[in-house]
């Protein structure tokens, strides 16, 4: 099982000394005119998470492509007739792509960008994990490399993963989870089921914090709290929504408040604001959970993603994802029965 000092010290080595630097508007609008132009010529779209900055988010909506949660993303990718997609999010979504689309060519403006949660699953000690429980059914969160998800029965997505789980619970199977201590848990209490979970976090997620988010509620105490499950158990204790990103989002849309606290990437608030202009969204308090590696709620890793190197990967055609086909072949069960599961 991962030591909690092994995985911050693998983290430092990966967080990103820099992000890309700003850029003005005249900058913004020749890189939006010629990456435009290459996505028509290359027959190509562009796939973007959440918590990418705001200017590829309109990007993707000015071109025909798509933002969304991961689960969207991977559907959308698959299903697109496009023969190049551009993978704007971090490197599991890219590989996601590659696993669902072999015939594809996919794209990511910066193959250095990864997750907490990747980086802290790897799949030499995963296999030993997995070995240590045998007999049991191996599900795993879709924020792992391809690597993990070749030795899972199942991957899941934020979105789905509680009620994947009360599937497999209600008949009769045991869980082995990796890689989110604080998803697992949740997923355990919601559905009851018998699981051993690994013990890696989201850096971002684990931030939030909830004395402070305690004191938000009194302060506005007519604004729901929305909570992704990446958090700590106790900030989910308070959600008066808990759900994936598109969940999230959602809620903002349906729900009458005129203002939400919301325990999730900053990213998120283009779409909350493009859908609900008059109302207003109060990111979470973080305190430090680790203080060595606070990032308060900005993902370092979506962040790598810019403009600039969208364009520059559909010039070169460089940073392509590439698969061993043993690990496609392997990968594409679990995450193919995602894809099918419905409620
Ligand atoms: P979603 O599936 O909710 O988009 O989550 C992905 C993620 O990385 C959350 O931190
Ligand atoms: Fe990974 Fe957390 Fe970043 Fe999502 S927000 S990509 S879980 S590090």
């Amino acid at each position: 099982m991962l030591e909690s000092t092994d995985f911050n010290a693998r983290l430092k080595k990966k967080v990103p000394e820099q992000l890309p630097e700003k850029i003005n508007a005249q900058k913004q609008a020749e890189l939006f005119a010629n990456i435009k132009k290459l996505l028509e010529q290359k027959n190509a779209v562009l796939i973007a998470h959440y918590y990418t900055n705001e200017a590829i988010q309109k990007l993707a909506e000015e071109t025909g492509g798509f933002i969304g949660d991961s689960l969207e993303m991977a559907r959308f990718g698959a299903e697109h007739k496009a023969q190049t997609l551009v993978v704007a999010g971090v490197r599991f979504m890219g590989e996601t792509a590659a696993i669902l689309s072999p015939d594809k060519k996919i794209l990511m403006p910066d193959m250095s960008a990864e997750c907490s949660l990747d980086i802290g699953c790897e799949p030499d000690e995963f296999r030993k994990f997995c070995e240590e429980y045998p007999g049991r059914t191996v599900v795993v969160y879709a924020n792992t490399a391809a690597a993990i998800k070749a030795q899972a029965d199942w991957t899941v997505t934020s979105s789905i993963a509680v009620d994947v789980v009360k599937y497999l619970a209600d008949k009769g199977e045991k869980i082995l989870w990796a890689p989110d201590r604080f998803l697992g848990k949740y997923i355990k209490k919601q559905t009851g089921a018998d699981m051993i979970c690994w013990n890696a976090y989201c850096v971002v997620h684990a931030e939030f914090n909830a004395a402070a988010v305690k004191e938000h509620k009194k302060m506005y105490p007519d604004a729901p709290v929305l909570v992704h499950p990446e958090s700590q158990p106790e900030v989910i204790e308070l959600a008066d929504v808990v759900g994936s990103t598109s969940q999230l989002l959602k809620a903002t849309k349906e729900m009458s408040a005129s203002r939400f606290i919301v325990a999730t990437e900053n990213g998120i608030l283009y779409k909350m604001l493009q859908s609900s202009p008059d109302k207003e969204f109060i990111f979470a308090p973080t305190a430090s959970f680790d203080s060595e590696m606070r990032h308060e709620t900005t993902c370092p890793w979506m962040k790598m993603n810019s403009l600039q190197k969208i364009y520059e990967v559909l010039e070169k055609e460089n940073n392509q994802v590439e698969l061993e086909p043993e690990i496609i072949k392997k990968a594409l069960v679990p995450l193919q029965r995602m894809l099918n599961f419905r409620k």
